[in-house]
């Protein structure tokens, strides 16, 4: 077979498996909205059966073949041109995939949506003990998954590799434990300023119709395309890619708290607005695909902290929040600002601030690291939380559901999945500092309602690339050097330093 046949068959075949695994998505966009409390274990059969039908396509003896005949094609000899990325990718998929026995692939798709169903439940009703045998067997299967994929140093590694292509556990805990102690060491001087911000601010009456129109109209207004996706309430909020055109983004609405909705809107339009500036005409390959989970992570933060919690963005935006809510007829520009900033230790990580953050995330991380190298048990999983937040934010949980419960990602089988928000925060403060070097005064575009300029800057530089590069390569080429905590600490200082006249 030429090489040039067998690339067009190889592409047409794994376009094909991805409207499979598109309308899987679908499925699970419904699972986390609308569908009905009973039909969660019809749900659960229709993934397994879907997850046993994409598996015998990903592990094809067919691609193998297709692969073998595409063996030093003179048309991939460009490594970063679409044909090569797509074939390296295809491989590295299919190596993968192939090392996992189809009962294992199986048992582990069902494991995770019955402990995503189960936690649903159990988190609702505290209920660790209920919980705890979900949660082994997920760690027990992943395990074996690690050790069938394969790694080098450490089965972390192999996790890692599904979210942050690349990325190694001996480099982030490095990572961690520096930004772990700035933060900290940032913290203690934020809690001991005299200038708090105003208390209460966003823990008002804010009507929940209002808030809808809202943060619609401002998801909208930064970039976020509506006829090409929709938003949702849910419980957890999310975005979701369906396809070209239908991105999909949920959030959260309290009657009294506005920050939810409001920053879990301009966060999960971040992502949905990296899932509209992939290229469409690479949709179903890996050109057409995201990074990396870390760098999907550093476009919904960079608009949710560095845009969205910024003095120029509120600018533009307050007049339209006044007019919303009665709530805020008193409060003026720089008191909202710095109330949208305040930092304070809490327990919830979704509602963590900008500072907290990753210190949330290094708990998770540590101790996810600490289960897969054999240091902790399932069992004492609930302990070892608790010391860590005395630990790292001075508080700790009285009950399991605001503690070691709080999250989906365990239930739903995700381990390795954390870190990536922190390294979406590193690589959004590099990526922030890149775009304002290279278009001047980004909060003076923001207060005059310019975001088109910042969204095509990442359209560019991030969206149109695909998975060209691996995570801190792609972000190595737009900013000219190796991406570091360093660059958020800087930013985390000057921001806080400001608010808090530290
Ligand atoms: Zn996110």
């Amino acid at each position: 077979m030429k090489p040039e046949d067998a690339y067009a068959e190889l592409r047409r075949f794994q376009i094909e498996t991805a409207y499979y695994q598109s309308l899987g998505a679908l499925a699970s966009w419904d699972q986390r909205t609308y569908i009905p409390r009973k039909g969660h274990e019809h749900r659960a059969r229709q993934f397994a059966a879907l997850a046993q039908l994409l598996h015998r396509r990903r592990t094809s003896p067919r691609i193998g073949e297709w692969l073998d005949a595409l063996e030093g094609a003179s048309f991939l000899s460009d490594e970063t041109a679409p044909e090569a990325v797509n074939v390296r990718e295809w491989r590295r998929a299919y190596e993968r995939s192939r090392r996992v026995p189809e009962e294992l692939a199986v048992a582990l798709a069902q494991a995770q949506s019955e402990g995503e169903s189960a936690w649903e439940e159990l988190r609702r009703l505290d209920d660790w003990k209920g919980f705890k045998p979900y949660l082994e067997r997920l760690v027990a299967l992943t395990r074996e998954y690690a050790e069938a994929v394969g790694y080098e140093t450490e089965a972390y590694d192999a996790l890692l590799e599904d979210y942050e292509p690349g990325e190694r556990a001996a480099r982030l805990q490095e990572m961690f434990a520096v930004l772990g102690r700035d933060s900290q060491r940032l913290l203690e001087a934020v809690m001991g300023s005299p200038f708090q911000p105003p208390e209460g601010v966003l823990n008002r009456d804010y009507p929940l119709d209002a808030q809808v129109r809202v943060v619609r109209e401002i998801v909208g207004r930064i970039g976020y395309d509506l006829e090409a996706g929709r938003i949702d309430p849910t419980t957890h909020p999310f975005e979701l890619s369906v396809g070209p055109g239908d991105v999909r983004i949920t959030t959260r609405y309290y009657p009294d708290y506005l920050g939810a909705a409001l920053f879990g809107g301009i966060h999960e339009a971040g992502h949905a607005m990296y899932e509209q500036g992939l290229p469409a005409e690479h949709w179903g390959t890996p050109m057409g695909e995201a990074a990396g989970m870390g760098v999907h992570e550093s476009q919904s933060r960079l608009w949710e902290n560095a845009v969205g919690r910024s003095l120029g963005f509120w600018e533009h935006f307050y007049p339209l929040l006044q007019g919303s809510f009665d709530s805020l007829s008193g409060v003026s520009l720089a008191s909202f600002h710095r109330a949208v900033n305040a930092v304070r230790p809490s327990l919830i990580r979704v509602e963590a601030d900008e500072l907290t953050y990753n210190l949330h995330i290094q708990v998770r991380f540590e101790l996810e690291l600490a289960l897969f190298r054999g240091q902790l048990e399932v069992a004492d999983l609930p302990e070892a939380w608790n010391a860590k937040y005395r630990e790292y934010l001075g508080i700790e949980p009285k009950n399991y559901k605001d503690g070691v419960m709080q999250d989906v990602h365990w239930a739903a089988g995700l381990f390795g999945y954390f870190p990536t928000y922190t390294l979406g925060n590193v690589y959004a403060a590099e990526l922030y500092r890149a775009a304002s070097n290279a278009l001047g005064d980004l909060e003076g575009r923001f207060a005059r309602g310019q975001f088109a300029p910042l969204l095509n800057w990442l359209r560019e530089n991030i969206h149109a690339h695909g998975r060209r590069y691996l995570p801190r390569r792609l972000i190595e080429q737009v900013t000219g050097r190796e991406p570091s905590a360093k660059t958020l600490t800087a930013y985390l200082k000057e921001k806080f330093g400001n608010l808090y006249r530290i």
